[in-house]
This record gives structure tokens, C-alpha cells and sequence, in this order.
């Protein structure tokens, strides 16, 4: 399905600043479509620490990873953003002037959006599976292969062969475990680094003989490429065995790479954006580097950081969304235009 979306202003990558840029753009009647290669929202905070607490958010003494999100999601619940989860941006390309700018961007899921102004709140890049090192594996990726679970119906009543002893795969074992065929869980050892309650959840279904588990690793894919057909697999004593799969699921945790920005006509400095420190805008008029994914001189990778920047960034932006329009500054106490923006209006 191809989709074209016309917005002020889009935003690539819903973490957490990201989804602030969303408020302080909100509060200059600008509208904003996020998109997120992840299947969540939150980025670093949600994906890699969400039960650690923060100590050095302004006005939280303590919050966690994912009670940061659920906040910044209750405070831009007024201006209604559009999220696009699952989907990577491929390709930015530039269609105005400097004076005007427009761009075009696309998704690998085939979204089309146009704006007058896109903001890159990418973090460190794009998170990417890590691979298990197994001769050929890119063949059989999408088909027979997948690090993600995208549409859990994609696994109903196939052989599933998940690889991995962590939260991800744990997870996935016992979500699938009902609508697989069969579903056999592999890891190298039988010592689990997932939720305590997960791992006992998955050794009954072992238990009751309804699903299998085996120690050791894969070494080989067979079946004629792009199709699945079994693994072998090499315990610790050399010795191999064969299972039978239509699909493996290899949750190895994730990297993370700059991916595709690399190709978008930015100056880079070591996979960074520089911008300036007025506007947070970067080498192209009209796009703009927010948060971790930015350098300037005495930059500080933290959230506090990328909310300040958001803010001066949004400023700029104003000119380009609403370039008839002066910008007045004001306060949420005392602005009764920007209360009712924010639906707290008396
Ligand atoms: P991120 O949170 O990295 O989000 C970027 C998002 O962009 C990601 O979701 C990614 O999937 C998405 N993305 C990237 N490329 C694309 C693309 N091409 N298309 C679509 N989506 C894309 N900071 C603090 O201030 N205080 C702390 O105490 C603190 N503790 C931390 C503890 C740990 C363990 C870690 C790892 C980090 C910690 N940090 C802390 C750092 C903080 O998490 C980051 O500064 C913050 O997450 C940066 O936010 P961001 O929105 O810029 O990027």
C-alpha cells in the first residue's frame, strides 16, 4: 500500500525527543507525523533501559525509562501527532527552495510524505538486528528468516524455530507458542536472561510436552533458498541434529547503525549532523538534527539536552510552516491562546 501524506512538518524518530519536539511544534500550530523503525514508541528509554530510573529529567527527582514516554505521550496527547511504527526512513529528497523549502520523504513501507520542514531526532541511528553468523542467511531473509515479529498472524500454524535467550525471545515464544504449529525455543545454554515469570511460563509448555527446547547453536539453513525447510544444530559436544522449521526467529538483542541518513546529502562528522546552536538546523535549509544524533560544540547526549533543542529548532521551523505569520513568545501560565491549545482553557 503506498500512502501520501502532506504535513508541516515530519519527525524521524519517536524517542524521547522526538516526541517533545511534537509539543513545542504543537504549541506554534505546526502538525507532525513521527515515524519509528521500532514497533514502539520511546526509543533508547523504552527499548533499552525501560525500568531504570532516570535521575536528571528537570522536575522528576526519579522516573523510569518508560514512565518518561507514558508523560511525554499524556503531554502531546493535545495535538493528536501521527505515529508511523515499523518503519524506516529510506530516502529524503528535496523539493523547494532554501527560502521555501518542501521535501520528500519515504518509508520502506512504501509511506510517501511531503512537508515544508523535517526534523531528525534519529538518536544514534536506526537500531539493527544483530545476525548470527551463519553462511548464507541473507537468502532466506523475509521468507524463511526474520529478527522482528511485525504481524504475529505472518507465523500462524507454520514451524517456528525462535534463537535466543533473552527478553525478545522468551517473549515471542510464548505469544507464538499458541497460533505456531510448533514452536521449538533454542539457546546456547540453559540459563535465561528474560523475566523470571516468562521463563517459568515457557518451561511449562515444555513440561507439557507443548513446545520443544534444545541446547546449542545453528550452524547451517537447508531448503532451497528463500524457503525454510530445517536447521542444524550443534550441541556443545560437537554432535549435531537437525529440526525441522518453515521459519527461524534469531533475537541476538540490536546494534545500532546511522543506516540510510548517511545518503540524504547531509554533512556529517563521525555518523553525526552538525548544526548550529540558534536553531538546531543542519547543512539543508529546512531540515533539522535534534537530540543524540546532533554535534556542536559542547554537546551533551542527554535528554534534558534534546528538549532544549526542540524548542529553538521548533522556533525556526514557525518561519517555514507560517512564513506570513510574526512569532510571538509567550508563556503556557499565562497564555490563554496557548491553554486552549493544550485543552486546559477556563
Ligand atoms: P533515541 O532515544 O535514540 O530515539 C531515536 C529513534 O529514532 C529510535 O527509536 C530509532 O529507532 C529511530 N530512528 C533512527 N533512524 C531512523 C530512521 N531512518 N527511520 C525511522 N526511525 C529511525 N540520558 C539522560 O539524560 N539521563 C540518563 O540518566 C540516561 N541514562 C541512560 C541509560 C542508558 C542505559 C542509555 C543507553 C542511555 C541513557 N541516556 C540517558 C541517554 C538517553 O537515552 C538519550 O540521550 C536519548 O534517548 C536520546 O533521545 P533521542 O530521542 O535523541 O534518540
Amino acid at each position: 500500500m503506498t500512502d501520501n501524506i502532506e504535513t508541516d512538518v515530519v519527525i524521524i524518530g519517536a524517542g524521547p525527543v522526538g516526541l517533545f519536539a511534537v509539543f513545542e511544534l504543537g504549541l506554534l500550530d505546526i502538525k507532525c507525523h513521527l515515524i519509528d523503525i521500532l514497533p514502539k514508541i520511546g526509543g533508547q528509554c523504552a527499548e533499552l533501559y525501560p525500568e531504570k530510573p532516570i535521575y536528571d529529567i528537570p522536575g522528576f527527582p526519579m522516573v523510569t525509562g518508560q514512565g518518561l514516554v507514558d508523560n511525554l505521550m499524556a503531554q502531546i496527547e493535545p495535538f493528536h501527532p501521527s505515529f508511523h511504527l515499523n518503519e524506516m526512513v529510506e530516502s529524503v529528497e528535496p523539493l523547494g527552495t532554501p527560502e521555501a523549502p518542501l521535501f520528500r520523504v519515504k518509508t520502506d513501507a512504501g509511506t510517501t510524505f511531503t512537508c515544508k520542514a523535517l526534523i531528525i531526532a534519529a538518536g544514534g541511528g536506526s537500531f539493527l538486528p544483530k545476525k548470527p553468523p551463519i553462511d548464507n542467511i541473507e537468502a532466506y531473509e523475509g521468507t524463511g528468516v526474520f529478527y522482528a515479529v511485525r504481524h504475529m498472524h505472518m507465523f500462524k500454524d507454520k514451524k517456528v524455530l525462535i534463537v535466543g535467550g533473552g527478553d525478545s525471545a522468551l517473549d515471542w515464544t510464548v505469544n507464538l507458542q499458541p497460533l505456531a504449529k510448533r514452536l521449538t525455543l533454542l539457546h546456547r545454554r540453559d540459563v535465561f536472561r528474560a523475566a523470571p515469570h516468562t521463563v517459568e511460563k515457557m518451561r511449562s509448555l515444555v513440561a507439557a510436552s507443548e513446545m520443544d527446547l534444545h541446547l546449542g547453536q545453528v550452524v547451517e539453513l537447508k531448503g532451497e533458498a528463500p524457503l525454510l525447510e530445517s536447521v542444524v544444530i550443534r550441541r556443545d559436544d560437537n554432535t549435531t541434529f537437525e529440526v525441522e522449521c518453515d521459519v527461524m526467529l534469531p533475537f541476538f538483542g540490536l546494534t545500532m547503525k546511522l543506516g540510510p541518513i548517511a545518503d540524504w546529502g547531509l554533512n556529517l562528522r563521525e555518523n553525526l549532523i552538525p548544526v548550529d546552536t540558534e536553531k538546531f538546523e543542519t547543512s539543508v535549509p529546512g531540515i533539522f538534527a535534534i537530540g543524540d544524533i546532533n554535534t556542536y560544540p559542547g554537546k551533551l547526549k542527554l535528554i534534558l539536552s534534546g528538549f532544549h533543542e526542540g524548542a529553538l529548532a521548533a522556533q525556526k521551523v514557525h518561519r517555514y510552516v507560517y512564513p506570513e505569520k510574526k512569532l510571538l513568545f509567550q508563556y503556557t501560565t499565562s497564555s490563554s491562546s496557548l491553554q486552549k491549545k493544550l485543552g486546559v482553557a477556563a
